[in-house]
């Protein structure tokens, strides 16, 4: 690896837009570090990428452990001494009702609760803990998997394909998030930090199922492409595809 190069850090990266997030950023020649919570998983998904002669390593890494965000960091720290891109992709999709019908009266608690640890807190825990890091970057590219279920403009439109998609927990964190996005990327808007929100598609991953109509490197174009923006890319913004979505 050369001093110059780029280096990624996504989280959930031992299968789905995960790993072809950081497939893709390691075919632009990113070295990329794959978070993963089964160590052995993550370094067989690694271990796919250097087969390929491509630059990946991984670290053992659940995004709702703190004890993961501090060693995550000194593993930065120690190994490079500081992170271009994060693309927080790690997520889970735990309604009853996964992405039909509407049980938002009976959401329990502990559903909301999980949903928003894991895709909501621990994001904005872990951003910060490697913001440090992101600050000693030339660029700093913060990339947060939304969704198109996390637009509340599109919920309200009776029209809009989402319409009848009121997986309450899982569409609501996503919005959370999106809300990270916007107040975060104003933070540093004077910087060279870029933060945007991805909606990567409908894609068929074990969370989108099989009925999906994108393939998973399709899924994973949008990541790649927010996190390999120039400096007068866009910050603070929800992409799809290069398409702007509605809050
Ligand atoms: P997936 O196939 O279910 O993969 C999820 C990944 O996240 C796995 O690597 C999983 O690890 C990891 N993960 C879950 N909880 C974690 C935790 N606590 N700590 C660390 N890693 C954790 O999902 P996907 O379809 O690739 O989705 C990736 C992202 O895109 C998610 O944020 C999702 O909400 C978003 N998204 C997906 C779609 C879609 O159609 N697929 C649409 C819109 C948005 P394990 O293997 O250990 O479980």
């Amino acid at each position: 690896m050369t001093q110059k190069q780029t280096i990624a850090f996504i989280t959930g990266a031992n299968r789905g837009i995960g790993y072809e997030t950081a497939k893709g950023l390691a075919e632009k020649g990113v070295h990329v570090v794959l978070g993963s919570r089964d160590k052995k998983q993550g370094d067989l998904a690694a271990k796919k990428l250097t087969d390929l002669k491509l630059s990946a390593d991984a670290i053992e890494f659940d995004v709702t452990n703190p004890a993961d965000h501090l060693k995550a960091s000194e593993y930065f720290a120690q190994k490079f001494g500081h992170l271009d891109i994060l693309v927080n992709n790690a997520g889970i999709a735990i309604d009853e009702q996964k992405f039909g019908g509407n049980q938002t009266s009976k959401t329990s608690m502990d559903i909301l609760k999980r949903t928003f640890d894991t895709n909501f807190f621990s994001q904005i825990a872990l951003t910060q803990s490697l913001l440090p890091l992101l600050k000693k970057s030339e660029q700093g590219r913060i990339v947060n998997l939304s969704s198109i279920l996390g637009s509340l403009a599109l919920h309200a439109d009776p029209k809009s394909p989402i319409y009848e998609s009121k997986a309450f927990a899982y569409n609501s964190s996503k919005t959370a998030l999106n809300a990270f996005t916007v107040h975060l990327a104003h933070e540093l808007k004077d910087t060279k930090i870029k933060v945007n929100s991805v909606h990567p598609g409908w894609v068929k991953t074990d969370m989108g199922g099989s009925a999906a109509p994108l393939e998973v490197p399709d899924g994973a174009k949008t990541s790649i492409q927010l996190a390999l923006i120039s400096d007068d890319g866009p910050t603070g913004g929800f992409f799809h595809l290069g398409e702007k979505l509605p809050w």
